[in-house]
């Protein structure tokens, strides 16, 4: 008898320990698998927290630009003086089993078995970890090139992705839970656990269901104001505090 597999998708963390619990007490009993898209560190006043739950829980993680940034991968000239100030005090806050632990995570695509058939974890898009797939006409693009029917993936901090049907990618609607159809491909976006950025503050995430060929998009309400005040506290820019309370 095939034993039933069901995935929890993390994405986004951004070192936010106060959404991450609250995902984890919504999403109880409903998952047996952990994966995570990446960005586990940034932003958030708990790097240290969310790498080392991450390390012990997660099967899988891909890395992130943030996960890059904090360990010494990435050129922060690039980042927004925003970002770049949240990763050099991640980088100063994290310990050496951490940083690296984070230099070692894979870059996706990381193809997974899935049990019933494979599927893909990225962070940005299948082609580039830094891509972000906003719109349709970027997610169109993967249109004929995609080898899993199923790919997850993070970046945008917006919960939702698209459907790819015969040359035409459409948007799909996180309200509901989408039933993957045969011929069709699918890129899910769970949604950011520790700063969504589509307009609703609840943390985001979704559960995958290979065997019922399904993923649920679910959110839910945490101690924003405890994250934020850690964030003051920490000394990092206000900003990364007030954005929780919007969802922008
Ligand atoms: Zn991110």
């Amino acid at each position: 008898m095939q034993v039933s597999v069901a995935y929890l998708i993390l994405s986004d963390i951004h070192a936010n320990l106060e959404a991450l619990e609250a995902v984890l007490a919504d999403a109880k009993g409903l998952y047996d698998t952990i994966l995570c898209l990446g960005d586990v560190v940034g932003y958030g006043a708990d790097p240290n927290a969310a790498c080392e739950w991450m390390r012990a829980n997660a099967a899988a993680t891909v890395r992130g630009n943030h996960d890059r940034a904090a360990c010494g991968l990435e050129d922060l000239r690039y980042f927004n003086p925003v970002a770049r100030t949240s990763a050099i005090w991640t980088r100063e806050e994290l310990t050496e089993e951490n940083l690296d632990w984070l230099r070692t995570l894979p870059q996706g695509p990381l193809v997974m078995d899935g049990k019933r058939k494979p599927f893909a974890l990225v962070h940005g898009s299948p082609a580039d970890e830094d891509e972000y797939l906003i719109e349709s006409a970027d997610a169109r693009m993967f249109s004929g090139s995609l080898d899993q029917q199923v790919t997850f993936f993070g970046h945008t901090h917006v919960q939702g992705g698209f459907l790819l049907a015969r040359g035409v990618a459409s948007r799909i609607s996180p309200q509901t839970a989408v039933q993957f159809e045969p011929d069709y491909f699918y890129l899910i976006n769970p949604g950011s656990i520790g700063q969504p950025r589509d307009g609703d503050p609840r943390a985001a995430y979704a559960i995958y269901s290979p065997e019922n060929q399904a993923a649920e998009y679910r959110r839910v309400a945490y101690d924003i104001r405890g994250a934020a005040e850690k964030i003051h506290d920490a000394g990092l820019p206000g900003f990364l505090a007030s954005r929780l309370y919007e969802g922008v």
